[in-house]
């Protein structure tokens, strides 16, 4: 390690360490991981980099607040087992976080050697470190305290409030819908950039921490909260998350093979319907594939499409790229596969062909006008440009609303106008003070690390107001 006066010297010459990427042309063909990780030789080199700055903007730019230079000084130490203690000081999940956060609009979007040249790949320095989580030290477990808790939901906010939890000394039960654990993160992010076996592991700790898992319970259908405070539980944290399909409300929309994103990427990486009739659950496998969206669910989607034997897959967005709300690796890889981008469109109408399903959308140009209240230019028709796309397969991924079983969980919570749970910004307290929330089912759709904080915030204000702690 360069030392002058016994102070490291960063590498100001090397450029960022590029992604270890498989190439594209071969991976667009199956699920395999499209990014393998950096090696040892390129974490250090890229640890190198890095300017032990004495105001570390990453940290500011950072959700959960990582001791971001203090880790990648460890990793220069070649000390990975302490790097991972100290992220997990604040993030129960680096190899997940690591994959899938937008760091381009967080700790890296604020590194300082970004605004010279490039920033310090810390995401990739973090899932270097996340994917040996045989380093790490054992969590210190208090002693069991006698209370239960039921968390609602295994998601990213519903398995870290378990973990905090446990290791707080409670005995929690986590009740999830499905037959597995880890919500969007194994239903909706396909396989090629977070493998279900990293999410596994994370669950299979937990079990290891005495957390116990309800599969095929739907809270609000198996007990209401009322009937889980008889069976017993002390307090419930509800993480059900915000899946429920946005309509685009054109004519057209229920015709077969016309999906929703989050259908469409169940059936693949949950039902596993790229492998039937292997596997029970059949999907349609489009040659000529429409995505309307521009965020991450929307190229998951027709990324998808592409490895199902897709010939021409389309993201189609009502603004233009640099407005896309998906992260930016994610819009590079899409493309470097052959996805096409078509922007200024928003569909109109979903047009059947002779066998009633759908053989083409009907969509209208738009161009940008004045910014609308989020900042971005809002897009507006141009009058009599229509265009018509040939299609056999379309998916709508433009957003989610509010999961409706939260109202079927009862108890004395409040939910707001949109069908999203009112819990304080800073302990996830409900207006029931038995139950708390987090996650998209209070902040409506958001991102992995936000989930899993607001999971961490009420596991500390849970272990308060039960134990005055
Ligand atoms: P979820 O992950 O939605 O989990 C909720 C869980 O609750 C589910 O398992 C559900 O089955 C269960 N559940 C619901 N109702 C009940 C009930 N009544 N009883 C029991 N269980 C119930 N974010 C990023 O940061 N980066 C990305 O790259 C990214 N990509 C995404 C791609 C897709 C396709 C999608 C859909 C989202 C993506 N996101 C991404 C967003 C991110 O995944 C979510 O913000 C995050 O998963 C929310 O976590 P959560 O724990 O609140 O809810
Ligand atoms: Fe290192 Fe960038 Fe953080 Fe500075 S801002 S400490 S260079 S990662």
């Amino acid at each position: 390690m360069p030392q002058v006066n016994g102070r490291f010297v960063p590498d100001m010459k090397s450029p960022r360490t590029p992604d270890n990427e498989e190439p594209a042309a071969e991976r667009a063909c199956d699920f395999r991981p499209v990014d393998k990780g950096f090696t040892e030789e390129m974490a250090l080199a890229e640890a190198e980099r890095c300017m032990d700055c004495k105001k570390p903007f990453c940290v500011e730019g950072c959700p959960v607040n990582i001791n971001i230079p203090k880790f990648i000084e460890q990793i220069r130490e070649k000390n990975y087992g302490g790097a991972l203690d100290t992220i997990r000081e604040e993030s129960m999940l680096p190899a997940i976080c690591g994959r899938v956060c937008p760091q381009e609009n967080q700790c890296e979007g604020k590194c300082i050697r970004g605004k010279k040249s490039e920033p310090v790949a810390i995401g990739q320095l973090e899932r270097f470190v996340g994917d040996q989580p045989e380093l790490a030290s054992k969590p210190a477990m208090k002693p069991k305290n006698g209370k239960k808790v039921a968390v609602v939901g295994s998601g990213p906010s519903g398995i870290t409030c378990a973990g905090e939890l446990a290791r707080n000394g409670f005995d929690v039960t986590v009740f999830e819908a499905f037959f597995t654990g880890g919500g969007v993160l194994v239903y909706g992010i396909p396989e090629f950039r977070l493998p279900k076996a990293v999410v596994k592991r994370e669950i299979d700790g937990l079990e290891e921490m005495g957390v116990k898992f309800e599969y095929n319970s739907v809270v609000g259908n198996i007990a209401t909260a009322e009937e889980l405070f008889d069976e017993g539980f002390d307090a419930l944290y509800i993480a059900t998350g915000a899946g429920l399909p946005k309509f685009l409300n054109v004519p057209g929309e229920n015709l077969p093979n016309v999906f929703f994103a989050n259908e469409y990427l169940t059936r693949v990486n949950l039902m596993k319907a790229n492998k039937f009739p292997e596997y029970d659950t059949p999907t349609k496998h489009g040659k000529n594939v429409v995505v309307f969206g521009g965020g991450n669910v929307a190229m998951d989607a027709v990324r998808t499409a592409k490895r199902l034997g897709a010939e021409r897959a389309i993201i189609a967005y009502r603004r233009t790229e640099d407005e896309m709300p998906a992260r930016r690796a994610e819009l590079h890889h899409a493309k470097a596969e052959g996805v096409e981008v078509m922007p200024l469109v928003s569909p109109l109408e979903f047009i059947a062909g002779e066998d009633g399903t759908v053989c083409a959308v009907k969509v209208q140009k738009m161009e940008l006008g004045e910014p609308d209240e989020s900042g971005r230019r809002r897009p507006v028709p141009i009058e009599g440009a229509i265009e018509e796309i040939p299609c056999d397969v379309a998916i709508s991924a433009i957003g989610t609303n509010a999961n409706p079983f939260a109202s079927k969980i009862g108890g004395k919570m409040e939910l707001n106008k949109w069908g999203y749970i009112i819990a304080d910004e800073e302990t996830g307290q409900t207006t029931d003070p038995r139950i708390w929330a987090g996650g998209d089912i209070v902040t409506g759709a958001a991102t992995v690390i936000l989930a899993m904080g607001a999971g961490k915030k009420a596991a500390a204000s849970i272990t308060k107001s039960l134990l005055g702690e």
